[in-house]
């Protein structure tokens, strides 16, 4: 395997797996900034952005999301949840966590 591991994944590569039943696909960010850090209102619209990106890819909603390096504030928190959004408060190789119910 000779391609360096941040290599993104191509449109076609992330429709494939959201065609599986067993990959959820969640936002990342755009630009994979530690929005900890940023915490300003456009974070927000980052989240928003990645978002319509995969849903337009995929043709599914996407409802989760993993903060970049696991970073995060309690008001990026609350918007995400406000956007209907599944947040992972991990990074890496952790499953996003499901609401109770589902
Ligand atoms: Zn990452």
């Amino acid at each position: 395997m000779s391609r360096t591991w941040w290599q993104q994944m191509t449109p076609e590569q992330i429709r494939r797996c959201a065609d599986s039943p067993q990959v959820t696909i969640g936002a990342h960010g755009l630009y994979h900034n530690d929005l900890a850090r940023t915490a300003t209102t456009s974070d927000v619209d980052e989240l928003k952005e990645s978002r319509r990106y995969l849903e337009s890819v995929t043709g599914k909603a996407v409802n989760a999301l993993a903060f970049p390096y696991g970073s995060y504030t309690k008001p990026l928190v609350q918007a995400a949840r406000k956007l209907r959004i599944q947040v992972s408060l991990c990074h890496g190789l952790f499953v996003s966590r499901r609401p109770a119910g589902t």
